[in-house]
């Protein structure tokens, strides 16, 4: 489950982070087309980034599915190859004497830097020393250079370069724990939505299902599945109370609960649906059965007696067989049926299909 949550805040940044970096490389690839510079390589790399990234990205939009990893490898190879042989290239050229670095490396460090800076917040810890690797195919070079190059060290843009790509760079490491304790906040918020969702199903007093975790429970049936259901109350549980008072009339309807665990059937659930009446929901059972598992189960419960109480019955309305979307009309029927038991003196099982229609309504 956190695992989802991660890949899904994933699969969003890495697709805004294309959706970014197609509009960057657009911008570039137009400004080189407006005021064109003597590089040719100025004027070819933002347009093919543009046109790669547009394919990737149309590919995506129509194979959502794909796997996020292929395209995050995608994503960094192709950064890789965008800014490295570029700068390998401009430093080449000038220590060759061909021109001075300083004034031919494009515009490019504030944008390399904030990729960099992205990367290392948005994409999975696995992906980080790509990062640092592509920190240092372009860093190392320039540093390098302009090292043995004071003349041109010693301009303007020389200091900014390798102010940026020297000293600067110290903030990504900064952004490391930073990443870190977001990530760590992420999964404990998550874990403890998690566990609240989990406990607002449950019943407090006795731990098994409530309304809203029987109705999560049922959400997750199979289409076609049947279900009948047995609502089982207390008899004379006031009675109880009043004589032994109500934290021993907490500790019975706890007991009733453990006891309900122990039964076995196939596939069913077990919920407290209110006060001292608890539901059974059983999949696919045979209806000739029900009869059967309605005795078996007011039997259980009120068979052996209970601590401090003594002898405590129960009552069950068994409703019939129907799909499991027709729930509540079942539990309808079950009430009848469990209203009817009570009716012929308790401690029984009811069938809904044998009550008679008068005594039903
Ligand atoms: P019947 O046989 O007709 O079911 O009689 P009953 O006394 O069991 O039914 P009634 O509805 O008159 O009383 C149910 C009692 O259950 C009333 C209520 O105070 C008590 N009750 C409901 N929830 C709890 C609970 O969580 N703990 C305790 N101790 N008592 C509860
Ligand atoms: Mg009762
Ligand atoms: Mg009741």
């Amino acid at each position: 489950m956190k695992h989802d949550d991660e890949t899904k805040i994933t699969v969003s940044a890495v697709y805004r982070l294309l959706i970014a970096s197609f509009f960057t490389s657009l911008a570039f690839a137009a400004f080189f087309y407006i005021y064109p510079s003597v590089h040719i390589i100025d004027s070819i790399i933002p347009a093919l980034d543009a046109t790669l990234l547009l394919i990737v990205l149309i590919y995506y939009h129509y194979n959502p599915h794909t796997d996020i990893n292929k395209i995050i490898v995608f994503f960094i190879i192709f950064f890789i190859l965008t800014f490295s042989p570029s700068t390998i290239y401009y430093v080449v050229m000038a220590w060759k004497m061909e021109w001075r670095f300083i004034d031919e490396y494009p515009p490019i460090t504030g944008l390399v830097m904030a990729i960099i800076m992205l990367g290392i917040i948005m994409l999975p810890k696995q992906y980080l020393h790509y990062m640092v690797l592509m920190w240092a195919s372009i860093a190392l070079p320039i540093i390098y250079y302009l090292l043995h190059h004071p003349d041109e060290l010693q301009t303007p843009r020389g200091y900014e370069l390798i102010g940026t790509f020297g000293p600067a760079s110290l903030l990504l490491y900064i952004v490391f724990p930073y990443r870190k304790s977001i990530r760590r906040h992420i999964n404990k918020v998550t874990g403890d939505l998690r566990r609240y969702e989990l406990e607002a199903g449950r019943d407090y007093l006795t731990d098994i299902y409530n309304r809203r975790g029987l109705d999560l429970w049922l959400g997750q049936l199979n289409h076609d599945d049947n279900i009948a259901i047995l609502l089982i109350d207390v008899d004379h549980f006031k009675q109880i109370n009043d004589r032994h008072g109500h934290s021993i009339g907490d500790r019975i309807l706890v007991e009733v609960a453990s006891r309900l665990r122990t039964i076995y059937f196939e596939k069913h659930t077990i919920a407290r649906w209110g006060g001292e009446e608890f539901a059974v929901v059983l999949v696919n059972p045979k209806t000739n059965t029900l009869p059967f598992i309605g005795s078996m189960f007011q039997h259980a419960l009120g068979h052996l007696p209970y601590k401090s109480v003594g002898k405590v019955t129960v009552s069950v309305g068994v409703s019939s067989l129907s799909h499991h979307d027709d729930f509540l009309e079942l539990v309808e029927q079950a009430d009848k049926a469990l209203y009817t038991a009570k009716n012929n003196g308790r401690d029984q099982a009811v069938m809904y299909n044998s009550i008679h229609p008068q005594l039903a309504d």
